[in-house]
This record gives structure tokens, sequence and C-alpha cells, in this order.
């Protein structure tokens, strides 16, 4: 009886190291597939290449279609993957070389000086610095609403007042409104632009008419984090491309959305070299680690990657207004990599029957009931949606 228990037990520990040790080899298997490549130089051994094949595909297509976070669909370049692996051997290192090359590399490729970069996690993490530096319970946030809300977060943190305006019938930043909620006391006027949620432009001659009338020591944050898609036009031209002469204004750029490196969390903002001081001060030291930064490198150098994904986002664009289009959906004209659709259905249901489907939808915006948020992805996934769209009941405006 004993000896049966003890022979039981011990099978039960022989087949638990089995299973452990399957586990493991699986999950090495994972990684070697998803960091794979050569190592740089002269390392004997290689890695595997990054997921490329079928099987990959299908098994990194087996979790949520993500269409809710405007990440890129399309992933980084080949570029930045090389400067990725090559990176891993230097990982016991401080990203110290990498924060000076990766400043020095924006400030040419911006045609500015090193001391107007500011390098963040992520722009998320600029955004922080500039609440942190500009506002207080004595210094209000202006913004518009709905817009990307996190600056918001982080004044209510701070105590500071929230003053929003909403945007106008056009879903631009209606700047009347927001000049009139602007005073000395104003900490940060924050303006979005493309606009996030509504993926639509205010027109530059309109910001520049504003800018011109705000108290002179109010700070201007003017977000471009889904720049690299806009078409380029008379109605939009960026503040770090084509600068104005004033020294309140920061911009904030990303590589989370067209470059395709949100999980490496790289931002930055170009502003005066006063400014840029008083944002540093309120950053974490080396926010940025060394595979971001290297990757963000190799990134800026490959502008034709650039030119293409932004190709294939308006490709991409437009096919989805052909499909809305053929299923008489309103949408509101984006200039981004999502778009705002009208499903003429509760959002919530619309959101909860993707869900169902494995297909993720960006949050419910309360300024805009009629809406869902889409962000674009490849054209299996956007066939997906497009599926699990004709699956809900019919919706009265296409009746
Ligand atoms: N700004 C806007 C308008 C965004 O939509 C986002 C992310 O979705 C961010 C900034 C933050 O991006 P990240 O912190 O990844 O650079």
């Amino acid at each position: 009886m004993w000896k049966e228990s003890y022979i039981n037990v011990t099978l039960d520990r022989v087949k638990l190291c089995l299973i452990i040790t399957h586990i493991m080899s699986l999950s090495r298997r994972r990684l070697l597939r998803a960091v794979g490549g050569t190592f740089a130089g002269s390392l004997a051994w290689q890695l595997p290449p990054f997921p490329r094949s079928k099987s990959d595909e299908l098994e990194a297509s087996a979790g949520p279609i993500l269409l809710n976070r405007n990440e890129s669909a399309y992933g980084p370049s080949t570029a930045a993957l090389a400067a990725i692996r090559a990176s891993f051997l230097t990982a016991n290192r401080y990203p110290t070389s990498e924060y000076a090359s990766l400043t020095e590399k924006i400030a040419a490729f911006h045609r500015v000086k090193p001391e107007q970069i500011v390098l963040g996690a992520g722009s998320r993490e600029i955004l922080r610095m500039a609440a942190a530096a500009y506002l207080s319970h004595s210094k209000p946030l202006v913004l518009a609403r709905p817009t990307y809300e996190p600056i918001a977060g982080f004044a209510t943190a701070l105590n500071a007042e929230i003053k929003t305006v909403p945007l106008n019938a056009r879903h631009q930043h209606d700047l009347d409104s927001m000049l009139a909620q602007t005073g000395p006391s104003t900490g940060l006027v924050y303006i979005c632009n493309p606009n996030n949620p509504t993926g639509t432009i205010t027109p530059r001659k309109d910001l520049e008419m504003f800018l011109a009338k705000m108290p002179p020591d109010t700070t201007v944050l003017i977000d471009e984090a889904y720049h690299d898609y806009v078409a380029r036009s008379a109605d939009y031209s960026s503040f770090i491309d084509s600068p104005i002469s004033d020294d309140r204004l920061i911009v904030l750029r990303t590589f989370s959305k067209l470059y395709g490196l949100a999980g490496l969390r790289v931002g930055y903002s170009v502003a005066s070299p006063r400014m840029s001081q008083e944002l540093r001060a309120n950053s974490l030291q080396w926010g940025v680690n060394t595979l971001g930064a290297r990757a963000g490198l190799a990134a800026l150098d490959d502008q034709d990657f650039v030119a293409k994904i932004a190709k294939q986002n308006r490709d991409d664009r437009q096919e989805f207004f052909n499909q809305s289009n053929a299923r008489m959906l309103r949408w509101i004209d984006s200039q981004t990599n999502f778009v705002m659709l009208n499903g003429g259905l509760p959002p919530q249901h619309i959101i909860d029957h993707f869900q169902k489907h494995r297909i993720l939808l960006g949050p419910l915006i309360p300024e805009m009931p009629k809406f869902v948020r889409c962000s674009l992805g490849t054209r299996p996934e956007m066939l997906e949606f497009w599926r699990a769209w004709d699956s809900l009941p019919p919706h009265p405006m296409a009746m």
C-alpha cells in the first residue's frame, strides 16, 4: 500500500518534471522565434529569423484582432528589426551613448539643435513631463474634447483645473472658444493635430492665428503623433517641419505609430532649449531603453519605409471608406490610421459584438455617442472586421 502510493507520487513528480521541461522548451522556442536573427558581428551561433513563416503568422493571429489602439498593423521596418537584434549584446549597459546618438539624429533630421530634443518612454512620458512642468492647482489645462485624454489624467493628479472645449461641427479644435478659456494663469494648452479620436486636422492657418493671439507666457503643446500619416495639403504642415518663431511651443512626435515601434516606447519633443530643459527636469533618467533608441535610429534612416507604409495606410483607409459606403455607413474623414464610424447602432453594442468575434475596437467616446473608433488593420484583419460587421443586426440607416 505504502509502496504503491510512493510509486504514484514519484510518477506524478516525473510527469510534472516532463511537463515543466516541455513548457520551458516551448517558451524557449517562442522566445527564440520572437527575438530571432543574428547577433552583431562574430557570434558563432544564430537565432532563427523573425516570425514570417505561415505557422508563425497563424500563431500570431490566434489572439484577438487589435483594432483598438491605433498601432501600426505592419510592424517595424526591416532596418529597425535588424537594429533591435543587434542591440541584445549591449543589454548589460545603460543607454548613455544611445541617448546621445538618438538625440543628435533626431535633431539633424529636423534641422534643430540637440538641446531642443527631449526623449521619452513614448510621447506619453513627455505629456507627463509637460504636465509636471507647467500645470498646478493654480495653472489650468485647456484642451478640446474629445481628444487624446492622458494629459487630462496627469492634470487631475496635479490638482490642476481642466477647461474643456468641444470640437466644432467639422471635428476640428474650436480655437476661438479655446482662446476664450485661456488667460494669463493658463499653464498649458493641448492641441492634438491630427486629433485622436476623430482623425481630423485643425487647419494650419487657424492654428497660426490662434498662437498669435495667445497670452505671451502660455505654453502650447501640439501633439503630432499621427503626423506621418497625413497627406500634405494647404491645411496641414507640421510645426516642426515648418516652424514658426514661437518659444512657447512644444511639438510631440512618436515612433509608436507609423514606425511600428509602440512596444519599445520611444517618443520625443522639439521645443526651445529653455522649454526642453524644463521638460527634461521632469523626465525619468533613461526612460528610453537601448533597444528602443537603436530601433529609432535605424527607423529614421529608413524614410522609404515611411513612404511605403503611409501609402499603404492611404489605400487601407480608402478601402475602409469604400466598404463603409457599400453598407451605407457614415464615417468621419480621417488623416490617420484610424476612422470614426457611425454604425447606426449603440456603439457599446457594436464594441461588445466585435469582442465576441475576437476583434477589439476603440473605447466608447461619451461625446460621440453614435461612433466607434476603428484602427486600420491588415487586409486579412479587415476582412474579418467586415465579416463581423455583416453579422450585426440590420441598422436603421440601411433600412
Ligand atoms: N498622442 C496621441 C495623439 C496618441 O494617440 C498616442 C497614443 O495612442 C500618444 C500620444 C502616445 O503614444 P506613445 O506614448 O506610444 O508615444
